[in-house]
Order: structure tokens, then C-alpha cells, then sequence
């Protein structure tokens, strides 16, 4: 099956509920059963049965399965957020006295997971440069349980080198953990690419609509379990809407993730022409650092990218971003909208420094017409030479 036609068919069963396209949502708690052996026995059913509303329904298994077949892992298990799907990762692979290793390019809640729970349960965190690649094989210790990797890496756009740090982490032992939001299950393969669990923000571009929040992890058979164990251990279940928009969002993830892809690249090519604009920070770009392995290891890029612009007083950056018509400013991305926002990636950086000289800049590309996307960008431009004091 080609992958088109694997998101519109995966986790589909229309004869199990009465012809209906889409799975029912199931609001669910207590499952009745009506023999003592059968109630006895709850607590030992298969995995995609129901026995309790926390331990899934056929919402959250039509999700799970169909996120599970086009990421290309053996099983997947859904969380109320793409941050639960983080927590209940890692905690799956690491106990006291551990070490984990975390790309200093990760996505900031995560650095924060690590610095504050894991840190007060005796497990240590030391954070790498995005682009170390093989070289992380020195940095590795024997108590080195998981090494997590996110690519491109949140605001800072890096692409990492995964094989090559997934061959260095599996020759110690260690599990590697990655965060596949930016490319979706369908531009990035994770478990062709040595990574172990792959983790998705299914807010963003698989729900696709800016309308629920989830998580979504997926894995090897090997940690299949271990993950699950942990997710479950810690009572994370996906509302059922939420679960249900998840799935429903997947089937135009192809063609909604072409067109942000697409839109992106005309965006990032504009900016780059720019004379306010010292750098453009999107892997499809050909002169982007990350582009070689970009286009080794990816199918496309997505619609978020980022970029810096000279800096300017406060009341210039206020002017550029406040008086959009079409870029909204808001948290998250992968929706159908465009999103623009100032980043600050030099607060949340330990290994690495960020000096990029200019005020970086975040913009997630939407499903607008892209000529109106640029004509407010322009003017946005304008309103920043403006506001100059
Ligand atoms: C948004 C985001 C998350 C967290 O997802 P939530 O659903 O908001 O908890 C994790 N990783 C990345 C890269 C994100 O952008």
C-alpha cells in the first residue's frame, strides 16, 4: 500500500460499527460484563479490548493503530498531550540513578520535565549540541539509559543526524527516544532511522485544526511494552473527542503537510531575499546546513520554520506582529493557520550558544493563500521601519 492510501485506510473498520466511515466516540468508564469468570478475568484482556474507559476504547485503538501503521511502528498508545506522551516516554526507560542524554535544541517543556521530575528521582540529564552526530558515542556513560533526540529541533530548526546517533547510542545500551512532531509520521520515519519510540504532539498537525490536545507514542515491539506499562502506570488516557479528531485529522494529513510544504518553501525563499532578514532557519532550504541530511532521511518539510531579523526597539517588534491580518500569535502550530511569534531559543540553551545576532523569529506556514501570506509579511516589514523611534 502506498502511503496515501495507507493514511486514508489505517485503523479503519467500518464492519465492526455498522458501515459508519469513521469509528464512534465512545464515552466510556465502567465496561459491563456478565459472568464471574469474564469480570475475573477483566484485568487480563488483550490489548484492543475494552475493559475499562482508561484502558482504551475503539476511538483510542482506531488512533493508535492507524498512527502506529503509518509511523511504521509495532504499537502506539495515546496520551491527553503531546508533553504526556514525553513524560510517559521517557519515564518508561530510565530509574534512579540513570543518565539521559536530551539535544539542547529540545523543545523547552521537555528540558523542563527533565530538569525538575526526573532530576528529583535521582535521574541525571546533560544536554548535547543538536549537530554532534556520531560524537555523541563520547559522551555516552555505562548508566546511560536513553539518548532523545528532536529533528529539526524546536525554534533553532537543526537537523540531526539519527542514524549515526542512533548506531552510537544502541552499541552502549541505551534507548533513543525522538520527537517526530515537526516532520508527522508521514515525512519521517523514525523506526527505519534506529530511533526506538518515536513521540508525536498530535496536537498540532495531526489533529490538523487547532481544536484538541494529544500525544501520541509509538515504538518498537522490543519497548512497545515498557512504554505502555509507564503511559498506563501513570493513569494518561486521550479524551475520546479528542482521540477522535486525532484520527479524523490523519486522513488529510498528506495532502493538508504537501501544501504546508509547498507554501513554506515560497515563504522561506521571500524572507531570504529580504534585506531585514540575517538567516532563514528551514531544512528545505538548499543552503540551510541541515539540507544534505534533510533530504537523506526526510519526505518533506512541514510548515514551521524559523528566522532572524535585525533586531529592533520593542515597539518595532510589537509593530510587526500585532497588526497582521492573516498571522495570528499564539502557542502551537499545525493547524490550518498561519501563526508568526518572537522566540527567545538564547533562554533555553546549556550546551550551545545561540547568538544569532537579531531577534529570532517563529513562523508556522498555513493553509492560506501564500501570496496573502507574503503581502502581510511585507507589510509587517513596513510597519517595523515604521515604528523605528
Ligand atoms: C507542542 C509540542 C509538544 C507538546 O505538545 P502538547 O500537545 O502541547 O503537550 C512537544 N514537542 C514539540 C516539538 C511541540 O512543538
Amino acid at each position: 500500500m502506498k502511503e496515501d492510501t495507507k493514511i486514508v485506510k489505517a485503523g479503519r473498520h467500518p464492519e465492526d460499527q455498522l458501515g459508519a466511515v469513521n469509528p464512534p466516540v465512545y464515552h466510556v468508564s465502567t465496561v459491563l460484563v456478565r459472568t464471574l469468570d469474564e469480570f475475573e478475568n477483566l484485568r487480563e484482556t488483550p490489548e484492543g479490548t475494552m475493559a475499562y474507559g482508561r484502558r482504551g476504547t475503539p476511538t483510542s485503538f482506531a488512533l493508535e493503530e492507524a498512527v502506529a501503521e503509518v509511523e511504521g511502528g509495532a504499537g502506539c498508545i495515546s496520551s491527553p498531550s503531546g508533553l504526556a506522551a514525553i513524560a510517559g516516554a521517557l519515564l518508561a526507560f530510565v530509574e534512579t540513578g540513570d543518565h539521559v542524554l536530551v539535544t539542547d535544541s529540545v523543545y523547552s517543556p521537555t528540558r523542563r520535565f527533565c530538569d525538575t521530575v526526573l532530576a528529583r528521582f535521582g535521574v541525571t540529564t546533560s544536554y548535547y549540541d543538536p549537530l554532534i552526530g556520531g560524537g555523541i558515542a563520547e559522551l555516552l556513560r555505562d548508566n546511560t539509559a536513553v539518548v532523545y533526540v528532536e529533528s529539526p529541533g524546536s525554534l533553532t530548526f537543526e537537523v540531526q543526524d539519527i542514524p549515526a546517533i542512533a548506531a552510537a547510542a544502541h552499541a552502549r545500551g541505551a534507548k533513543v527516544l525522538m520527537d517526530n512532531t515537526w516532520a508527522s509520521p508521514l515525512f519521517f520515519k523514525p523506526f527505519e532511522h534506529g530511533v526506538d519510540v518515536s513521540i508525536q504532539a498530535a496536537t498540532k498537525y495531526i489533529v490538523g485544526h487547532s481544536d484538541a490536545m494529544l500525544g501520541t507514542a509509538t515504538a518498537t515491539a522490543e519497548c512497545l511494552g515498557p512504554l505502555r506499562d509507564s503511559v498506563r502506570g501513570l493513569g494518561y488516557c486521550a479524551g475520546p473527542d479528542d482521540a477522535y479528531l486525532g484520527q479524523r485529522g490523519l486522513r488529510t494529513l498528506g495532502v493538508r503537510l504537501r501544501r504546508h510544504h509547498e507554501s513554506g518553501l515560497e515563504v522561506a525563499r521571500w524572507l531570504e531575499r529580504r534585506p531585514e532578514v540575517l538567516r532563514v532557519m528551514y531544512p528545505a532550504l538548499p543552503d540551510d546546513p541541515g539540507h544534505a541530511i534533510w533530504r537523506r532521511d526526510f519526505s518533506g518539510a512541514s510548515g514551521l520554520f524559523g528566522f532572524v531579523m535585525e533586531s529592533g526597539s520593542r515597539a518595532q517588534l510589537a509593530a510587526f506582529v500585532e497588526g497582521c491580518a492573516h498571522f495570528g500569535m499564539g502557542a502551537s502550530w499545525g493547524g490550518f493557520e498561519s501563526l508568526c511569534i518572537p522566540t527567545t531559543p538564547e533562554n533555553h540553551r546549556t550546551a550551545t550558544q545561540w547568538a544569532p545576532g537579531g531577534q529570532t523569529m517563529r513562523l508556522h506556514i498555513g493553509l492560506e493563500d501564500v501570496g496573502d501570506l507574503i503581502e502581510d509579511l511585507d507589510r509587517a516589514f513596513a510597519r517595523f521601519h515604521k515604528a523605528k523611534g
